[in-house]
């Protein structure tokens, strides 16, 4: 099996947080790919260093792996560099959307700072306000809609 069809199985592989995203939507897969010995080699890089989910998605790796013939599977967590959101690819960003959790935004090299403009998923509203810097995960903070009321979480950019 080629390390394509490999990266091709491993996106039935989802976030436990989000679970209509693949980890390859979320950029947390890295590469795949079978060693000398057959022993299938998954690289995988953490959305912030200690985040609790990577065990589940180290785990369901494995299984999905295993569960497809592959007897030998070494899951590799690289830390350098190291996961931003601008990893996160454009179906990645819409899929957190239609979650209700609003995506980042673009954070690329511009400066750090909160002033950014963050849309409600659900009514595109401009207008929200910070109701906590650590949403339903450390990874998230809560907002509110002050068009539609809604709280909703925002995928911090990092
Ligand atoms: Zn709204």
């Amino acid at each position: 099996m080629s390390d394509t069809e490999i990266l091709q199985l491993l996106e039935s592989v989802h976030d436990p947080e989000i679970p209509s995203l693949s980890i390859e939507d979320l950029g947390v897969l890295r590469s795949a790919r079978v060693s000398d010995d057959d022993t299938v080699e998954v690289v995988i890089t953490p959305t912030y260093s200690g985040c609790p989910a990577m065990d589940v998605i180290e785990a369901d790796i494995k299984k999905c792996l295993t569960s497809n013939g592959f007897r030998n599977v070494l899951v590799i967590t690289q830390l350098a560099p190291a996961w931003t959101t601008e990893w996160l690819t454009e179906k990645g960003r819409e899929i957190l959307k239609k979650s209700g959790i609003a995506p980042p935004s673009r954070c690329g090299t511009a400066s750090f700072s909160e002033n950014r403009i963050i849309e409600c998923p659900m009514c595109d509203s401009k207008s929200v306000e910070l109701l906590s810097q650590f949403g339903t995960t450390a990874c998230k903070a809560l907002y509110r809609c002050q068009t539609c009321l809604e709280p909703f979480d925002y995928f911090k950019c990092h």
